[in-house]
């Protein structure tokens, strides 16, 4: 193919686009990609979408988007890159939903694979059930929202997600994949039987547990550095049909704390365990996540935690209303809350089905999108805390360096380390999120600088404070501070990065590493 052959037209193609109208003028500035056997097509000048993510703080522009259409079109565009050497300075980003935070699914002058074109219609994935070993093959590309409605039509879904379902598998699996089922279940990546893979070589591999671990353990949880996820299996469980969602609140951090790691330590708990802070707020309702309705909810609406910090814990119970009884649901959940510590009168149940409660957050995205409020700048922070350091953290960053909660929900919830090795030593972690929306061009309260800089207060004080906190979904800048990210693991990352993309083609838009020239 004469995709990247060797003339010096791919200077000029790869050097960045000139704008629409010059374009247009030009007869055929890519001739030398019309001649490359891709079941779907590059293109050139709609390249705007792939140059911004949901983050809408970093734009870089690439110099083409691909838009597969088989497995073989990523592998060998992958493939010609990585043949034509150093001197080509090319880089490949793989693109999911584009719900990044600062650039990490896109390439400055490089190739963006747009993975949604790769999608199968659901209903060709593979579904099995019968036996413990249920699993679904999903492309890449694929929304979980997709892959739960196909799953669900057999009565089963996958057991780990994340609280928002429009965003790809190959996107959540290159990062983790956290929820509040993960503290029993893990995160998605741990929920995965078998990958199919293009490496920055070029070269597609199926691996597993049994079948080229290394590149399995690699890819998952491996921020896209060894290999573009083509294929996933991923496994599933019987489905319930609805949920009791239930909220109480706390005004002490130690007693939800230690409700929560409760909560998790059982074997017969909560199918969902999640929490949140309000700061300066009023009502438990006052929060763009909810889409929460409960039994009572001008109650619901009058807490005012006006200079205060209320801590609410958020639990589910699933059940399948053909086959539980009611009052055995109710009296499982009677007793798992007769042994918590919340303010009596704070209890607030809502009823939903399976499939509202897991998409619960795209509720919200809809009215944010109604009201201009979805594509703003999103200066979000998330942190892994060992329980440890838990309560130190929290009485430094809630209500002092974190005045309110208005620029967003913050979410705090307790994880069983045995379920996912993230390199903090200790049985509970934490995961604490400030997912904060920035009002554009607002230098107050609710602007970026401020954000940015209380986001850097909490980590200069964690770092002060030596509460030896991860960044989860992290963005850094200097191969020093990545490789502070790693710690102890940074040789191993290192080797395999050379072993599976020794050229560091694929996604540039960490900045781990430098292109080789
Ligand atoms: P992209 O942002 O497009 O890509 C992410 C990274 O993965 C990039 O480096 C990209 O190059 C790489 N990549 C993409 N596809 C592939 C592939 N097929 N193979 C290899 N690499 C690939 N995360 C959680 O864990 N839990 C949550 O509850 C949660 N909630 C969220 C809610 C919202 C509203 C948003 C915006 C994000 C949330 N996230 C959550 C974070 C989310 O998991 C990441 O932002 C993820 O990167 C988004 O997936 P995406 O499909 O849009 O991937």
């Amino acid at each position: 193919s004469k995709l990247f052959s060797a003339n010096q037209n791919h200077q000029k193609i790869f050097s960045p686009p000139p704008p629409p109208q010059q374009q247009q003028q030009d007869s055929n500035p890519h001739a030398a990609f019309d001649t490359l056997d891709l079941d779907g097509h590059f293109s050139f000048q709609n390249t705007a979408h792939a140059s911004r993510d949901f983050g809408n703080r970093f734009f870089f522009r690439p110099a083409a988007v691909l838009h597969p259409k088989s497995v073989s079109d990523i592998a060998s565009t992958v493939k010609h890159v990585y043949e034509m050497g150093p001197l080509s300075g090319l880089t490949v980003a793989a693109r999911g939903h584009g719900h990044s935070l600062q650039g990490q699914s896109q390439a400055d002058g490089g190739i963006v694979v747009n993975m949604e074109s790769l999608t199968r219609r659901p209903s060709q994935g593979h579904l099995r059930g019968g036996g413990g070993g249920r699993y679904v093959d999903v492309s890449g590309g694929e929304l979980w929202i997709d892959v739960l409605k196909e799953t669900l039509k057999q009565g089963l879904a996958p057991k780990s997600w994340t609280d928002y379902l429009h965003l790809t598998v190959g996107g959540t699996l290159s990062n983790g994949g956290i929820s509040g089922q993960a503290f029993r279940h893990g995160p998605q990546i741990n929920n995965v039987q078998q990958l199919e893979v293009v490496t920055g070589k070029g070269e597609v591999v199926t691996c597993s547990e049994k079948q080229n671990a290394e590149l399995f353990f690699s890819v998952l949880g491996g921020l896209g550095q060894f290999g573009i996820i083509t294929r996933a299996r991923i496994s599933l469980e019987a489905a319930p049909d609805m949920v009791r969602w239930i909220r109480v609140l706390y005004s002490d951090f130690s007693k939800f704390s230690t409700d929560q790691e409760h909560l998790i330590s059982l074997d017969e708990s909560f199918d969902y365990i999640e929490g949140f802070v309000i700061i300066n707020r009023t009502g438990l309702l006052n929060n763009w996540r909810s889409s929460f309705h409960p039994k009572d909810p001008v109650q619901a609406s009058q807490f005012v935690s006006d200079g205060k910090t209320l801590y609410c814990l958020e639990v589910a119970k699933y059940y399948n209303s053909h086959h539980d009884d009611a009052e055995t649901v109710d009296m499982q959940i009677q007793g798992l809350l007769s042994k918590l510590h919340f303010i009596t009168s704070t209890l607030f149940v809502s009823e939903v089905s399976y499939l509202g409660f897991l998409d619960r957050v795209h509720v919200a995205e809809m009215k944010l999108r109604e009201q201009g409020l979805w594509e703003v700048p999103h200066p979000w922070l998330c942190l892994f805390i060992p329980g440890s350091k838990m309560d130190q953290f929290a009485s430094q960053v809630f209500g002092s360096i974190v005045t309110d909660s208005s620029n967003g929900p913050i979410l705090i919830y307790a994880l069983n380390q045995s379920k996912w090795n993230n390199n903090i030593k200790e049985d509970v972690i934490y995961h604490v999120s400030f997912l904060a929306s920035a009002v554009p061009s607002s230098t107050g309260k609710d602007g970026l600088d401020y954000i940015l800089a209380r986001n850097q207060r909490i980590l200069d004080f964690s770092l002060g404070a030596g509460i030896g906190l991860k960044q989860y979904l992290p963005h850094y800048t200097t191969q020093e501070d990545w490789k502070g990210h790693f710690g102890s693991k940074w040789e191993v990352f290192l080797k395999r990065k050379l072993t599976y993309d020794p050229l560091a083609v694929l996604a540039p838009g960490h900045r781990i590493f430098k292109r080789q020239y």
